[in-house]
């Protein structure tokens, strides 16, 4: 089943419903049951990114800017990288 949540931290998934405003416990993006410094953001927001120098492969919180065609450089190289 697929989680509501992955931490933009850790990557950690888990699931929680949301109120009737769309929020989670008050927060728009709930903080993570298990690293506390990253906060859940929705999975949809995830993209998998492969590096065009290096190969690289990395799965990254976009921020819902992918749709803006806003791609994350390679954690490794700064090199660019397309989403796979
Ligand atoms: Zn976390
Ligand atoms: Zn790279």
């Amino acid at each position: 089943m697929k989680k509501d949540l992955i931490c933009n931290e850790c990557g950690h998934e888990w699931t929680m419903k949301p109120d009737k405003d769309g929020l989670f416990n008050g927060y728009g993006c709930p903080p993570c049951p298990s690293c506390y410094s990253g906060c859940g953001v929705s999975p949809n927001d995830y993209g998998d990114f492969k590096c065009l120098w290096c190969g690289h492969e990395f799965r990254r919180y976009g921020n819902g800017g992918l749709h803006l065609g806003m791609i994350p450089k390679c954690p490794d190289c700064s090199g660019p990288c397309d989403e796979v």
